[in-house]
């Protein structure tokens, strides 16, 4: 029996993404996507150009889908891959220091298994919480355009389709919290006035509860803009309004990483 939630997002989805019900179909479509020339070329260049303490790896090189587990109550949107981190390893939120910084995160509030995401071997595995991208391919300068934005935005409404118990959102950064807010406008949600703050949480009818916290990047984390124990309290309060877990976990879903 599906929530009111699940029930709306099915109906507004279900014709229209149908072709995915299934989860490996919508992650296979998404690392075969060429939609957006520039990034696509960016890629290329990025692995081609890799710094010598990456020179012994095989880059990922392709667009990253959504990493977790697949009944959870809880989405984390980022931006999109790093470079030096999904990029490379094939795993959103992986090798890199945002990645590290909020793994370690939601292994001490009880999402994660370890606190460790270097690579797709590192045993990883995520409980009642996904991670996906706003923008599933590495941008130049970490600065998608709009066009860019747009182009990712179904993988995002087909991802969020997929997650039939989600309870909360949390957008990590201005630009996942817009992309979120995107997709509720196309959703038919009046989001009314939504403005981004660390901290923040919005309500809206029949859809889940929207967080957001400032971006783990190097930018934000090493300056203190974001400290361990804000993320942390953030994560914590999430945990507080989910209450027990009140379904039986889903496999977290297999990276389509490289393999060597
Ligand atoms: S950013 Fe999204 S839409 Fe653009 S090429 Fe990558 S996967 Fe495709």
């Amino acid at each position: 029996m599906l929530d009111g939630y699940s029930r709306a997002v099915a109906d507004l989805f279900l014709n229209r993404w149908q072709n995915y019900e299934n989860p490996g179909k919508l992650a296979q479509d998404i690392v075969e996507c060429e939609k957006c020339p520039r990034l696509r070329a960016y890629a290329k260049i990025a692995a081609r150009n890799r710094p010598k303490r990456f020179a012994d790896w095989i880059y990922w090189g392709k667009p990253v889908p959504g990493f977790g587990d697949l009944n959870a109550r809880v989405l984390i949107i980022g931006l999109a891959p790093a470079s030096s981190g999904a990029l490379r390893t094939g795993r959103i939120f992986t090798g890199d220091a945002s990645s590290r910084f909020l793994v370690r995160a939601l292994h001490s509030a009880g999402f994660a298994n370890q606190a460790i995401s270097e690579s797709v071997e590192d045993g990883l595995e995520y409980t009642d919480c996904y991670l996906t991208a706003a923008v599933k391919c590495a941008p130049p300068g970490d600065k998608p355009t709009g066009e860019e934005f747009d182009n990712c935005s179904p993988y995002l409404d087909a991802e969020i389709s997929l997650l039939r118990n989600l309870k909360v959102v949390l957008a990590l950064g201005s630009m996942a919290f817009r992309a979120y807010v995107e997709h509720l406008t196309k959703s038919g949600v009046e989001v009314g006035r939504t403005k981004f703050a660390h901290g923040v949480v919005y309500r809206f009818p029949r859809m889940p509860a929207l967080y957001a916290s400032y971006h783990p990047s190097p930018r934000n984390t090493n300056t203190g803009k974001l400290t361990p124990a804000m993320l942390l309290d953030v994560l914590t309060r999430i945990k507080g309004e989910l209450g027990p877990v009140e379904h039986i976990s889903g496999p977290t879903r297999r990276p389509l990483g490289p393999v060597a």
